[in-house]
Parts: structure tokens; C-alpha cells; sequence
């Protein structure tokens, strides 16, 4: 069965780069029928908040995503607890207690002569006459992870091979000098608990995993596979900052933005699949597949979401947006299909209904005023379609010798305050000839 995870810290909310792992893995469950989990990554009590957390799952439901389990790490202490009891016992955590001054030290004169600043395992020389000497003087020890220094080898789903040299490594730090973990234990002793067999993140998290690996197969669990993907970055290539407020999910949905575009976007940028609408989540996850992530960057682009968002608005049945559009004050599929093409995003359309419902302040210049006038008397008599324009300004064309934007452009100042907008043919029927008449004086 697989089983895959999306591993949030909530210590803050969370952004469209964000998204790209969540739906990644979300859409590699959907296609493999597996089961997708939340896990939240809140060993760090200070900085994790339940408001976070709740946020989280409510942007991922709005963007599709349903969990089909969610974990918290801090309610899964004795999990970790039992498996650093066990690496203790195997020799492969070891306590040490060097301050970070002594650390910072050690690192500057090995760089002095010329060697990498890894740690020098000292600590693994210590007695336990040392040890209780170096208690005694109040220390509390941090626990490293000894590895073994021979390179770890894994096949990437979207990389391919990759080699991580962790003989180039000092040995990670699992347990902090207060007791706490880091993330790498409790992520490790979770993947193997709940039987995670694909792990999908960001490539940041690459060197990482030669240890995680390490670390699997020392507490005898079964490796998953790996699928590191690009990061989406912003136009110069800048990484996406948590504190990007126009790339939050929450702002990107206040917005207006549609939950499809902004997971389209979020998947599909920087992957050889062309950004363009998908009906579902389901349709996307048929076609999206770990091998189409491309292995350069992914540029993140705001107007490419515009655009799509508008695609996805001016394409989607009426029907869906039905609710949505009469909490706008759109009540009936013509006044939709009238402005729809007018907009890039939903909300936007109550910028637009006044041109039907008024009010609407015509403008008329004054060598315009004999032409708005002959065209207010050959105005067709009801009822309209949208044929009528075409039929009325035929007419006028006649009438009055003007053409193009010459008669074009005075009508749809005086009948909608403004140079741009709908086209009039499917206006005409919706004003009636009554707000006609009003408008045309
Ligand atoms: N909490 C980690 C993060 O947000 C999870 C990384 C992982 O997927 O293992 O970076």
C-alpha cells in the first residue's frame, strides 16, 4: 500500500511553495490509491501553534486536499524516546558535551589548517569518570548520530541516482542539550511507524537524506524511495520567503484566487507539463507524475496565475460557480456570461454589475449629442436579443454616416460611463430598453 506524507512545521502559515510538496504528494497518492498524511512537525513547542496547525489542514481542504490520516509529533514522544534508547544501546548515539563556543572553535582552527570543519567526535573518547566530571559541572549532553562514513546511495524518483557523502559530514546533532529532538529522529522514527513508502519533498532536503537513510537502517526500518523536486523560486530565482504575504494561501484565496489555479500552479511550474486547466484534482493526478518535475528551477510567476485563473473562470460551467456568484449579487447565467471575459478573478465581478444595474453616469461629449440622440429615436422596440445591437447600430450606420469607433465608442460611453467593458451585443438585452432610453439622454 502507499502510504505518503506531507510534513509541515506549524510555525507559521503556509505559502504556494509550500503547496508544491503537499499536492505532490497528495496527487502520487490519488494515482497509486494510497493514503495521504498530515503529519505536523511540532517537536519545536515554543514556535508550533495550534492556530497554525488549523490554518494548515484549512488551506490544504481548500485547495483540494483531503488527509486520510493526520499525526502531531508532539503527542508521539514515547515513539522517539524508545528509538533513541535503542541507538544508544547500539552505539550509534553517543552524548557530547562540547559548549557551542568550544565547537565554534574547534571548527575555526580546523579550517585554519586546511581541514573541513567537521566534528571531531571527541566526545566518543570521553569515560565515564569524564562524563560524570563534566555533569557534575552542570553540563547537560547533546547526542550525535554516529555515522559510518561510507557514501549512501539512493535512487531519486525525480533525480536518478544521487550519491550523499556523509564521510564529509560531522555527525548530526538528533538531541538537543534540554532533551529535545530536532527534526531528523521523530521524522525518521514516524516514516518508518506509519509506513510511509514514498517520501516527496523539497530538494533542500537532499543531504538530509543520506542520513535519515543511515538512520532507518540502523533502527532496521524499510527505506522508502525519495522524490526530491525543484523548489519554486520567484522570478530572479530568489527562494520564496515564509513571509511573502502575497504568496500565502490564505492571501492568494482572499484574493480571489481559485483553488484549482493556485494548485495547478503550484504543481505544474517548473515540471514539463503545460500550466493549463484540469476539471479536478483526479484529472491532474492521472496525468502528473514524479518523472515530469523538471531538475532545473521552478519560476514562480504571479501573472502566469492571473492568467490561468482567468482561463480557468472564463472555461468553468456556470453551474459551478452559481453560489459563489450570487453571494456577488450575480443571479442569473446571461449577466454572468455578459462579464465573465471582463475579468481575471471572481470577485472582481461586482466591479462590473453596476453597468447593468446602475447606477451608471453616462458621458456624452457635445459633438456626440446629435448622434446619442438620433440613436435613442431608433432604438428597436422589445423584445431584445442579441441581435438587436447589430440590428440598431445597422441603422445608425445608415443614418448617420458614422462607422467603427466613431459610432461604437460614443454608445458605449453614454450607455456604460466608460471606454471599455462587455461587448454591447450581450449587454443590450440585459439594460432593456427602459435603462436604454435613461442612458442615451
Ligand atoms: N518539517 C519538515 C519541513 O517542513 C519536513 C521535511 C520532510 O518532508 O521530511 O521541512
Amino acid at each position: 500500500m502507499t502510504k505518503v506524507r506531507f510534513a509541515p512545521s506549524p510555525t507559521g502559515f503556509i505559502h504556494i511553495g509550500n503547496a508544491r510538496p503537499a499536492l505532490m504528494n497528495y496527487l502520487f497518492a490519488r494515482a497509486h490509491d494510497g493514503k495521504f498524511v498530515l503529519r505536523f512537525d511540532d517537536t519545536d513547542l515554543e514556535r508550533s501553534k495550534a492556530e497554525y496547525a488549523d490554518a494548515i489542514l484549512t488551506d490544504l481542504n481548500w485547495l483540494g486536499i483531503e488527509p486520510d490520516e493526520v499525526h502531531r509529533q508532539s503527542e508521539r514522544t514515547a515513539l522517539y524516546d524508545a528509538a533513541r534508547d535503542r541507538l544508544i544501546a547500539g552505539g550509534r548515539l553517543y552524548a557530547c558535551y562540547e559548549t557551542p563556543d568550544e565547537l565554534d572553535r574547534r571548527r575555526s582552527r580546523a579550517r585554519a589548517l586546511g581541514r573541513p570543519p567537521i566534528y571531531d567526535r571527541a566526545a566518543l573518547d570521553l569515560t565515564d569518570e569524564d562524563r560524570a566530571r563534566l555533569e557534575a559541572e552542570g553540563r547537560t549532553p547533546h547526542w550525535r548520530f554516529k555515522l559510518k562514513g561510507d557514501p549512501v546511495i539512493f535512487t531519486d524518483l525525480i533525480r536518478g541516482e544521487q550519491t550523499v557523502n556523509t564521510a564529509s559530514m560531522s555527525d548530526p546533532v538528533l538531541i538537543r542539550g534540554d532533551g529535545s529532538y530536532l527534526y531528523t529522529l521523530p521524522s525518521v522514527v514516524d516514516d518508518i511507524d506509519l509506513g510511509i513508502t514514498h517520501v516527496i519533498r523539497g530538494e533542500d532536503h537532499i543531504s538530509n537524506t543520506g542520513v535519515q537513510i543511515e538512520i532507518i537502517e540502523a533502527l532496521g526500518g524499510a527505506v522508502p524511495q525519495f522524490a526530491h523536486h525543484n523548489l519554486l523560486t520567484g522570478a530572479g530565482g530568489q527562494g520564496l520567503s515564509k513571509r511573502l504575504g502575497s504568496l500565502g494561501i490564505g492571501e492568494l484565496r482572499s484574493d480571489g484566487f481559485e483553488a484549482m489555479a493556485v494548485a495547478l500552479m503550484a504543481v505544474l511550474t517548473g515540471t514539463s507539463l503545460p500550466v493549463e486547466p484540469y476539471p479536478s484534482l483526479y484529472a491532474l493526478a492521472e496525468r502528473f507524475d514524479l518523472t515530469t518535475v523538471s531538475h532545473g528551477p521552478a519560476r514562480y510567476d504571479p501573472a502566469e496565475l492571473e492568467s490561468l485563473n482567468a482561463r480557468i473562470l472564463h472555461e468553468v460551467d456556470y453551474a459551478d460557480l452559481a453560489e459563489r456568484l450570487k453571494a456577488l449579487g450575480v443571479e442569473n447565467e446571461a449577466v454572468w456570461l455578459a462579464l465573465r471575459a471582463n475579468i481575471t478573478r471572481l470577485p472582481q465581478i461586482a466591479e462590473w454589475l453596476p453597468l447593468i444595474n446602475g447606477p451608471v453616469l453616462p458621458v456624452i461629449a457635445d459633438e456626440d449629442r446629435a448622434l446619442i440622440s438620433a440613436a435613442r429615436d431608433a432604438l428597436p422596440a422589445e423584445p431584445w436579443d442579441e441581435s438587436t445591437w447589430g440590428a440598431w447600430t445597422g441603422d445608425l450606420k445608415q443614418a448617420t454616416g458614422r462607422k467603427g469607433k466613431g459610432l461604437f465608442l460614443p454608445l458605449r460611453m453614454a450607455l456604460t460611463g466608460r471606454p471599455d467593458g462587455p461587448e454591447l451585443k450581450s449587454l443590450l438585452p440585459l439594460l432593456g430598453r427602459k435603462a436604454c432610453l435613461d442612458r442615451l439622454t
